[in-house]
């Protein structure tokens, strides 16, 4: 068998390839914008067997080119030395959007030699492309100096393919590096918001003690229309210690200080505590309340208060977002595994692309503006916060707007 031995011809023509076949792949896995930069003027330089390669970007607001990498020289102070469109090669390569091949630049009119004489480089023979997005021409990428002679019209293909992937990688890694300066502002905003809760909260609980203290104290001595006047001030400081509260456990749950104290708990027993609770408001708004409660379904392991808070928040949104006169029904039910607590409203109805973002804090169908129905829209968030602290699952459904809702919680069992 006869067996060909490649030519230095084709030897770098492989080895041109194989160089191509692995910069497409770095360019594709890597989003650290300084590391492809460097990665693709190093190739750049090493496929066409040149002194050094650049990438210079175009710069809106300057309205110029910037090098934002190079091999070789003095990267710093190449940065700093705006390139113009006007009266330099690279600014002609953006312009026309065409490569171009300079065998003798210091001798061309068109160089612009800011460059060269700050950099101490002597630039002899140049090729430039167009890096381009599309058809938008984004940069130029430019070869200068090569070893082996002048460069050809197979270098000019070279570097075309190199610049239009790395065009492409580096309008990527800008885009990652801008959603991550966004992440990072709307981590640092949010961060504002949670302080602003914590300090909020905390201040207002010292003066509403001192409120529900004599409003309790008014409430037990007043006769006549003070007393009534003491029972609304007495009301409203209650209603506003739920909110505070509210504050509160959403912001020790973001921050996961919130901690179960677990026991055997019978969530029958839970259920019909969190309906007591609330058995002022069912009567306010004449609904009329069924509890279903299956005995035979054994205790979970949970915390009892926080459980009862899941369900005081559920029953609450039901009493709420039902018109008068409705019909509210808890049911619990399960199996060996969990534990399924349905709480089933005939009120207003949930949109089905509104059933997943209700749990979202400060979250509310109508709007905070409209209040209608009052509330922070944390209840929910809090309600699932607690679930998932007991390993378990809440979820809500609704056929539509006006045709009732069902808040469904399971718990595990063992
Ligand atoms: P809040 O009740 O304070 O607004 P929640 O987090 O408890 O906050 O609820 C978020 C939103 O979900 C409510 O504003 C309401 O739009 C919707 N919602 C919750 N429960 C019900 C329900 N039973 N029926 C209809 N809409 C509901």
């Amino acid at each position: 068998m006869k067996t060909e031995i490649p030519s230095t011809k084709n030897k770098n023509l492989v080895r041109q390839l194989t160089r191509l076949v692995e910069i497409s792949v770095q360019l594709n896995s890597t989003l650290d914008p300084d590391l492809l930069l460097r990665y693709i003027i190093e190739t750049a330089a090493d496929i066409l067997e040149c002194e050094t390669a650049s990438i210079l970007l175009y710069n809106e607001k300057q309205g110029d080119l910037s090098f934002i990498s190079s091999s070789g020289s003095d990267r710093r102070k190449l940065a700093q030395i705006p390139v113009p469109i006007e009266g330099s090669i690279a600014g002609l390569i953006f312009k026309t959007n065409q490569p171009m091949v300079i065998n003798d630049v210091e001798q061309d009119s068109r160089h612009y030699q800011q460059v060269g004489s700050q950099l101490q480089f002597q630039a002899k023979n140049l090729l430039g492309v167009p890096m381009r997005i599309k058809n938008e021409v984004t940069g130029v990428l430019e070869a200068l100096n090569k070893r082996t002679g002048d460069f050809n019209q197979g270098d000019v293909d070279l570097l075309f393919i190199i610049a239009d992937q790395a065009a492409v990688a580096i309008h990527n890694a800008q885009l990652v590096h801008k959603l991550r300066n966004a992440y990072d502002e709307l981590s640092r905003v949010d961060k504002i918001k949670s302080d602003f809760i914590a300090v909020a909260s905390h201040e207002l609980r010292t003066p509403l003690g001192v409120i529900l203290g004599y409003a309790s104290f008014l409430t037990e001595e007043a006769q006549g229309d003070i007393s009534d006047h003491a029972n609304h001030v007495m009301k409203a400081a209650i209603q506003m210690r739920g909110l505070v509260q509210a504050m509160t456990n959403m912001n020790l749950m973001q921050i996961g200080s919130l901690e179960l104290e677990l026991t055997e708990v019978n969530l029958g027993e839970v259920i019909q505590a969190a309906c007591d609770e609330l058995r002022s408001s069912f009567i306010e708004k004449n609904h009329q309340l069924e509890i279903a409660i299956d005995p035979t379904v054994g205790p979970v392991r949970g915390d009892r208060d926080k459980l009862k808070k899941v369900l005081v928040n559920l029953l609450d949104n039901a009493i709420r977002f039902t018109p008068e006169n409705g019909q509210i029904t808890v049911r619990l039910s399960g199996t060996p595994h969990q534990a399924l607590i349905e709480i089933i409203d005939n009120g207003i109805g949930i949109p089905a692309f509104e059933l997943e973002n209700i749990f979202k804090q400060f979250y509310q169908v109508e709007g905070h503006l409209t209040r209608r129905f009052g509330g922070m829209g944390l209840g929910l968030a809090i309600a699932r916060g607690l679930v998932d602290l007991h390993k378990g699952k809440i979820w809500a459904e609704s056929a539509g707007v006006g045709t009732g809702s069902t808040f469904r919680v399971s718990l595990p069992r063992k």
